[in-house]
């Protein structure tokens, strides 16, 4: 298959580096594919970024028949561009595909034309500490139909977006809702797949936690409510003691790779860690003792988000006198470096975009 190129005639004016914000500019180019039953996936192709225009009976109004992934760019200090394990996000997108109905893509393939547009598109990098290029790749389902069942034809596109410093006022702790009344997912649902509808699904306890100021809520598992299993769309991680526990992948959490590169990192440092089940009890068995030490989320975004208070039941649970601890420091500082390339890449996880 050929990479049709088609580049736009004017380029936009970059938006100011010390106001990205989250995900609200987009590049002059974008990636789509599209797939019908009989041809498979065919016509990969760059072109400018632009509205789509869809009949409003396109299926991806509908169902939520659609996934997505999140990644990113960085700029190093001279000038070479580094992903961070990709090859892992297109693995996943395929794990989520399976779970969708959606048809698998040759994710190494994808890979390649993604790194032909960041190529392009390299100017749109921020050089600003601690910013980075987002790359969003995402599935919509495109017959014109409201049968409810898998589509027959669908679009692959992968948008980029110049994004701010998470920490604009360096690492900081936040306060969390520990939710007790909705479910993010269950076993056997659609948890461990990125896809669109378990986002909208936890909105409403978003709100509620936000309007409590609280800034996100701690999911627990949907059976017993007893179990810990995200922190917003993040995994999150304990340290007890000298100890890391994370929730094990029961079936209802999503496979991080920030997570599991977490895993290996603390491995490497000969910090013990354990996946298993953890009880919110349990943790607040642990608090009671002082034994709970550290609490942090882990995703793409935020790389590592500590978690200075946690509100269960009405009750306030200080962690760590509301400051950064020593280990999420540490962890956040080295999987940056290794990020944005000021440290030696001991793992190979980094991969370099001409
Ligand atoms: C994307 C995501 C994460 C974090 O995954 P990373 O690969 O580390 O970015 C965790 N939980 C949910 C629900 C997510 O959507």
């Amino acid at each position: 298959m050929t990479l049709t190129i088609d580049k736009v005639k004017e380029l936009k004016e970059k938006p100011n580096p010390k106001q990205l914000g989250f995900g609200k500019y987009f590049t002059d180019h974008m990636f789509m594919m599209d797939y019908e039953r009989e041809k498979g996936w065919f016509n990969p192709r760059i072109k400018p970024y632009e509205p789509l225009s869809l009949d409003p009976a396109t299926m991806v109004f509908h169902y939520s028949q659609s996934v997505f992934e999140g990644l990113k760019a960085y700029r190093t200090e001279d000038d070479r561009v580094l992903l961070f394990r990709p090859e892992k996000n297109f693995e996943r997108l395929n794990e989520s595909n399976r779970r969708l109905s959606i048809p698998l893509v040759d994710n190494e393939l994808i890979l390649q034309y993604l790194k032909k547009l960041i190529e392009i598109e390299k100017e749109w990098i921020p050089k600003e500490e601690g910013t980075s290029l987002y790359i969003r790749p995402f599935i919509i389902p495109t017959d014109t139909n409201l049968r409810v069942a898998p589509a027959n034809t669908y679009k692959l596109m992968i948008i980029l977006s110049p994004v701010g410093s998470y920490y604009p006022e360096g690492i900081h702790p936040v306060s969390i809702y520990v939710e007790h009344e909705y479910t993010r997912a269950v076993k056997g649902g659609t948890g461990t797949a990125k896809t669109a509808g378990n986002y909208s699904a936890g909105y409403v306890a978003q709100e509620k936690a936000a309007q409590n100021g609280f800034a996100q809520v701690l999911w627990l598992d949907g059976m017993e409510k007893k179990y810990i299993e995200e922190v917003g769309s993040m995994n999150v991680f304990f340290r007890i003691d000298d100890e890391v526990v994370t929730p094990k992948l029961n079936g209802s959490i999503l496979p991080g790779i920030t997570r599991m590169s977490i895993i290996e990192l603390l491995k490497s440092w000969g910090v013990p860690v354990k996946e298993r089940l953890v009880s919110m009890e349990e943790i607040i068995e642990a608090y009671k003792n002082n034994r709970l030490k550290e609490a942090f989320g882990t995703g793409t975004a935020a790389v590592i988000s500590p978690i200075g208070e946690l509100n269960w039941h009405n009750e306030q649970y200080i962690i760590n006198n509301k400051k950064t601890g020593e280990l999420s420091k540490k962890l956040y500082e080295t999987i940056t470096s290794i990020q944005t390339g000021s440290m030696k890449d001991t793992f190979n996880w980094t991969e370099v975009v001409k």
